[in-house]
């Protein structure tokens, strides 16, 4: 193993090797690791936010994967270098993701130009998703400078994907606009950019019908970034086309965000939901490892034979804790 400057110069090169010995060492969870992933990052912090970070998210089969190939290999073309990554939340049950990410993105995965981040196997506390800033800074510094974060599966993911990106992109493909194909309204009030994909063949026509009936739709919602009209655009992932045009979107969201203030607003939010999600991930943590915290917690519980409420119990606990704080 590298030492650790050894290990943030070559990163800062952008060695893909030192990347992978980063990424796995910002997620390992044995503690041990901790202090140097700290290190690490604060080496590397002056040399991050850099990158698009551009969240791309849908439902299972709109063509997620398609689409990261076509786009990743469209921008790799323009002379961007690409890193991807996924936000599974079905990875900590299965111990990954049911298909090796390499395999579902197989030419950006042997595209010099990309970075593809395997989803991590095992639970990380706090969940997946936790590391996913880490993920991002290490890529940035690394030179990426667009990062593509996919979400797989609803809800949850896709409000931690739009806590970490600039822009965020919204997969659909041709359908029932009446339903907004089962996407609930708050996701759609959350993209700054609406593709139509699986705009080709005998599905065109739907496609063309699906985007007049979003644009309907946005028009009668909230802006998500003050002064942008969230556009939507047809493309076809399997046949390449429309590509082009979402890079030009794209382009145009990033410059009117940039001289609006609100990419700067964001950058600032992004990094205090990083320190607040952190704080409280790092709280659990520490309780959880803590021998003394949990022999008091223990201590507590036995409160629950009494028939106190657990809500005055852990009340109770927490002040207590907050008093007398333990040593880490
Ligand atoms: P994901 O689950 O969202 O990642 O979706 P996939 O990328 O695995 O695609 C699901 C299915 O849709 C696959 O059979 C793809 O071949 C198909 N698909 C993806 N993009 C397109 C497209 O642009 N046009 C057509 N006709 N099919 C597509």
């Amino acid at each position: 193993m590298s030492t650790k400057p050894e290990l943030a110069s070559r990163l800062l090169k952008g060695d893909r090797r030192a990347l992978s010995k980063a990424i796995t060492l910002v997620e390992s969870s044995h503690a041990r690791d901790r202090e140097d992933a700290l290190e690490l990052l604060d080496s590397i912090m002056l040399h991050t936010g850099k990158a698009r970070r551009i969240a791309i998210s849908g439902s299972p089969g709109v063509g997620k994967s398609t689409f990261i190939e076509a786009f990743g290999e469209h921008l790799i073309a323009t002379g961007k270098r690409v890193a991807v990554l996924t936000i599974d939340p079905s990875s900590s049950l299965t111990g990954g993701s049911i298909l090796g990410d390499k395999t579902r993105m197989p030419l950006l995965a042997n595209n010099p130009a990309a970075y593809i981040r395997p989803t991590p196997s095992g639970s990380i506390l706090g969940g997946v998703a936790r590391r996913s800033r880490e993920v991002i800074a290490l890529c940035e510094a690394a030179g990426y400078d667009t990062v593509l974060i996919e979400t797989v599966g609803v809800g949850q993911s896709e409000t931690e994907a739009a806590t970490m990106s600039d822009c965020y992109l919204l997969l659909l493909q041709p359908g029932s606009g009446d339903s907004l194909q089962g996407i609930k309204r708050g996701i759609i009030e959350r993209a700054d950019l609406l593709v139509v994909n699986k705009a080709d063949g005998a599905l065109l026509a739907s496609a063309r019908e699906s985007a007049t009936q979003y644009l309907r739709a946005l028009s009668l919602m909230p802006e998500r970034t003050p002064g942008w009209q969230c556009p939507v655009v047809l493309c076809s992932s399997t046949e390449k086309t429309g590509q082009e045009d979402i890079c030009a979107r794209i382009d145009t969201f990033f410059e009117h965000a940039l001289a609006s203030g609100a990419f700067a607003q964001k950058r600032h939010e992004q990094i205090l939901y990083w320190l607040e999600d952190e704080t409280i991930a790092d709280l659990v943590d520490r309780f959880k490892r803590d021998k003394t915290i949990q022999a008091r917690y223990a201590e507590a519980a036995k409160q629950l034979k009494t028939g106190r409420s657990p809500a005055r119990i852990a009340s109770e606990f927490v002040s207590l804790l907050l008093n007398s704080p333990s040593k880490p």
